[in-house]
C-alpha cells in the first residue's frame, strides 16, 4: 500500500490517499521514499496550465529514498542503498538522444516520473508518497554520508543548472553571470563556483545579493544601479534562471564576442530580443532542459565531493499546500523539501 498526497482534479486541494504502484517488474526497484523536493513545475502540472494533466495526480519529481525491493534482473545496486529519482522515469533507450545519454530529449518523448503514463500505459504517480517503483536504469545513486534532504532538490534543480555549465565548459577562466537567486540560481552559484569560474550574480534584492556572496559569488551586481557597466563585454555565459517575463536585452551587452545567454527558466509569455544585440556581438541565445541520467549521476557525485546541496526548508506532508502558496509568491529559501517519514506505514 502506498500512501500519497494527490489532487483529484486540476486546482483542487491535495488530499491524503492510498494509491497503487505498478507490480515490481524484473528490472524495477521499489524505494521507501524519505524526502521529496517541491519544484515549481509541480505547481504548473497541478494547475494544468499547460494541459495534459492526469488525475488523480500525485506530484513530485525530486525523490530520494532507500531501496527496499529489487526485481530479478536488477544489478549494480542493493537493498538499503540510498538512491534518487528525478524527472525521467523511462525512455525508449534506442533513439539517437537516448544513445547519447540525453534521455530528456528522447525522440519518442521520455516518461516523466509523475503525470505521465509508463511504457505499458499505466499512470505514473510521483514522489509526494511513501514509496516509488522505477526501472533501475533511471536511478541516481546517492553517495554514502550525503544529507538526503539537501540532495533531493538536486534531482531536478541541480541537474538543470549543471547541464549548461558542463555543455559550455565552465571552469577556471570562465566569467559567468547568474540571473535570479532562487531554487535554480542558488544551485547555479554553488556549482559554477565549485567548477572554478568567476561568478557574478545580478539581483535587485539586497538580501539575495548577500546570500549569493555567502553561496560563493565573486561579485554581486544590482541591475538598478550602475553595477553592470564595469562588466560589459566580460562574460562568457549568462545563466538565466528567471521564470517570470523579463527583459533579456539588458543582459546581452554583458557578453563578450561569442558569449551565450542560456535560458533555464521557462516564462510562459514571449520574450523580446533586439536582434542587433546578437548579430553585432556574435552572441547567441540558448536554452537547456534538465539533463540525462549519466550527467545526473555525475552531478550528484560532484555535489557531494564539493559539499554542494540545496538550502532547504523541511516541511511535513500536511504543509505542502501552504508551501505551494509560498513558492508561488517566491517566499522560500530556497527549496521546500517534504519529510516523508510520516507516510511510511511502520
Ligand atoms: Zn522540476
Ligand atoms: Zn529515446
Amino acid at each position: 500500500m502506498t500512501v500519497a498526497y494527490q489532487l483529484t482534479e486540476a486546482g483542487t486541494r491535495l488530499s491524503r490517499a492510498t494509491i497503487e504502484r505498478r507490480p515490481l517488474g524484473p528490472r524495477d526497484v521499489r524505494l521507501a521514499l524519505k524526502y521529496c523536493g517541491i519544484c515549481h513545475s509541480d505547481l504548473v502540472a497541478a494547475s494544468d496550465k499547460l494541459g495534459g494533466g492526469m488525475y488523480p495526480m500525485v506530484p513530485g519529481h525530486e525523490m530520494v529514498g532507500v531501496i527496499t525491493e529489487m526485481g530479478a534482473e536488477v544489478s549494480g545496486v542493493a537493498v538499503g542503498d540510498a538512491v534518487g529519482v528525478g524527472c525521467i522515469a523511462d525512455s525508449c533507450r534506442t533513439c539517437a538522444s537516448c544513445e547519447s545519454g540525453d534521455e530528456h530529449y528522447c525522440e519518442t518523448g521520455f516518461t516523466l516520473s509523475f503525470n505521465s503514463t509508463d511504457r505499458d500505459g499505466r499512470v505514473n504517480y510521483g514522489g509526494y508518497a511513501s514509496d516509488y517503483v522505477v526501472d533501475f536504469d533511471y536511478l541516481v545513486p546517492i553517495p554514502e554520508g550525503a544529507d538526503l534532504a539537501r540532495m533531493a532538490p538536486l534531482l531536478c534543480g541541480g541537474i538543470t543548472v549543471y547541464t549548461p555549465l558542463k555543455r559550455f565548459n565552465v571552469g577556471p577562466g570562465t566569467t559567468l553571470c547568474v540571473l535570479g537567486v532562487g531554487g535554480l540560481g542558488h544551485l547555479a552559484i554553488q556549482f559554477a563556483s565549485a567548477m572554478g569560474a568567476k561568478v557574478l550574480v545580478a539581483s535587485r534584492s539586497e538580501a539575495k545579493r548577500a546570500d549569493a556572496k555567502r553561496l560563493g559569488a565573486d561579485e554581486v551586481l544590482n541591475p538598478e544601479s550602475g553595477d553592470l557597466q564595469a562588466w560589459m563585454g566580460q562574460c562568457d555565459l549568462i545563466v538565466d534562471t528567471i521564470s517570470n517575463p523579463h527583459d533579456l536585452n539588458q543582459w546581452f551587452p554583458l557578453l563578450r564576442r561569442g558569449g551565450k545567454l542560456c535560458l533555464l527558466g521557462v516564462p510562459t509569455e514571449q520574450l523580446e530580443v533586439f536582434p542587433a544585440l546578437i548579430v553585432f556581438g556574435d552572441r547567441s541565445l540558448e536554452g537547456s532542459l534538465i539533463g540525462g541520467i549519466a550527467d545526473t549521476r555525475e552531478m550528484v557525485q560532484f555535489a557531494h565531493a564539493k559539499g554542494i546541496g540545496a538550502e532547504i526548508e523541511l516541511i511535513q506532508p500536511e504543509e505542502i499546500e501552504a508551501a505551494w502558496h509560498r513558492l508561488h509568491d517566491g517566499d522560500v529559501q530556497y527549496r521546500f523539501v517534504i519529510d516523508l517519514a510520516s507516510l511510511t506505514p511502520s
